[in-house]
């Protein structure tokens, strides 16, 4: 059952119509008004499940303009659905000023689970999911994506990245080049889709896949990397750690690794990354 008044973020499929759940159908169907970021590609959805209900273009170009309108709409005692293409909206996905309008002047956001990319990768990889980042779209341009993934490089999270068909093989070149070759990732592809495929490898190894077969390279992909490897305390000696948290005692982590590298002669990262699980504990 539908309110008024309540703005509803509902996800709708990444490839399979049958991963609609019931209560999208229903709040898709009340609504007074479904702010889609592309009307006519959610026509055929729509259409597919009798949903009869209004819809208007709500897109990356008009979205700071519309939100105000949408949120008075709302606040007049219209019931108000977004959606994106595919899967959870503001996922990598319009709706960011809309919520953010909304939840400014009080109008109760309602959010609907369901599909989404990431999410649907990660539960397959087999990689860590206690704790991962998701990254969306890495830069187009190779200097900028390899800024962007040296940032990343000592982050032990699992590491979730979308591509496109256009620049999957650019960019895991740039992240086999930027994490090293053996890092191990893994390429979710065409999920929930006839041609589904989830494979994982050394990046090295996955970019040589790729390579091999023109066919792995089509349609829509997450690329999950394993986070960087911690530093098992073995590897640093009991001396290094004894002074590392001394001077974590004193310093900023920076700092402390810094200086314990310079005196135990081991690596800066080694020890800032064993100084992270350190605080961790
Ligand atoms: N909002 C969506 C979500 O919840 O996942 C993401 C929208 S974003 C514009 C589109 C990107 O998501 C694609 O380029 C791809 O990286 C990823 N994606 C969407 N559907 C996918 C699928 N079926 N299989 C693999 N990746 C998918």
């Amino acid at each position: 059952m539908v309110n008024q008044g309540l703005l509803y973020v509902v996800p709708t499929p990444i490839g399979n119509l049958a991963d609609m759940t019931p209560r999208a159908i229903e709040v898709l169907n009340q609504v007074d008004v479904i702010a889609a970021e592309d009307t006519r590609h959610s026509a055929r959805l729509l259409q597919h499940f009798g949903i009869k209900t209004p819809a208007l273009a709500y897109h990356e170009h008009n979205e700071r303009q519309l939100c105000h309108k949408l949120v008075e709409r709302i606040q007049l005692g219209d019931s108000v659905a977004l959606i994106s293409d595919a899967g959870t909206p503001l996922v990598s996905d319009p709706g960011y000023h809309l919520i953010r309008a909304a939840r400014e002047t009080g109008v109760q956001v309602v959010p609907l689970p369901g599909a989404c990319a990431m999410i649907t990768a990660l539960s397959a990889s087999g990689l860590a999911s206690d704790r991962f980042v998701f990254e969306g779209f890495l830069p187009a341009k190779s200097a900028a994506r390899c800024q962007r993934l040296q940032a990343l490089v000592d982050d032990s999270r699992t590491l979730i990245f979308y591509e496109s068909t256009h620049r999957i093989q650019a960019s895991l070149a740039d992240m086999a080049d930027v994490f090293g070759a053996q890092r191990q990732a893994v390429i979710a592809r065409e999920l929930s889709k006839r041609f589904e495929t989830i494979h994982g490898d050394s990046l090295s190894a996955l970019l040589s896949w790729l390579e091999s077969d023109a066919n792995q390279c089509r349609g829509e992909f997450v690329v999950l990397v394993q986070g960087a490897a911690a530093v098992e305390d073995e590897a640093v000696s009991a001396e290094a750690k004894k002074v590392l948290v001394i001077l974590m005692q004193e310093l900023p982590l920076k700092q402390a690794a810094a200086l314990a590298a310079k005196i135990s002669g081991l690596k800066k990262n080694d020890l800032y990354r064993l100084g992270l699980t350190l605080l961790e504990k």
